[in-house]
């Protein structure tokens, strides 16, 4: 997918901030070391400072870095599946290619973005799950 013509998209489970951080993944905006290096501000290095084996882009740090990796892999297993999306965009977009009911299709996009918050992923998923256990609550009672 171009990550440049990638529709805006909004969920309205998350707050604000997750989307906007969603919307600036899709368009390579996170100010990672590489993107600073692009606007010649002067970093010590290019490379991840998590692995060191890599230039630390967005791709690389929100899908291929080691933390980021794992934690993808393990929302893959948790809702059933072999793998995760290994491009970015597609990766932020995969809530939107599942088959599941509109209400279980909203939560996996719930957590897709939430996860996708970078650094506070595993924050997004409690509160991914927090959310879960409250639509639970209101369908059930
Ligand atoms: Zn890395």
């Amino acid at each position: 997918m171009d990550m440049a013509t990638a529709q805006t998209r909004w969920n309205k489970n998350i707050p604000i901030k997750i989307n906007v951080f969603s919307w600036c993944l899709t368009r390579d905006g996170p100010p990672t070391r590489f993107n600073l290096d692009l606007c010649d501000i002067d970093v010590d290095s290019t490379r991840c400072p998590i692995c060191n084996e890599a230039i630390e882009t967005s791709q690389h740090l929100f899908t291929e870095c080691t933390i980021a990796s794992s934690l993808w892999s393990m929302v893959a297993t948790w809702w059933g599946f072999m793998d995760f999306p290994k491009v970015l965009g597609d990766l932020i977009q995969w809530g939107d290619s599942v088959t599941y009911d509109k209400p279980i299709k909203a939560f996996f996009d719930t957590v897709i973005q939430t996860t996708s918050y970078g650094p506070y992923g595993i924050i997004g998923i409690s509160f991914a799950l927090l959310l879960y256990n409250l639509f639970l609550v209101n369908h059930l009672f």
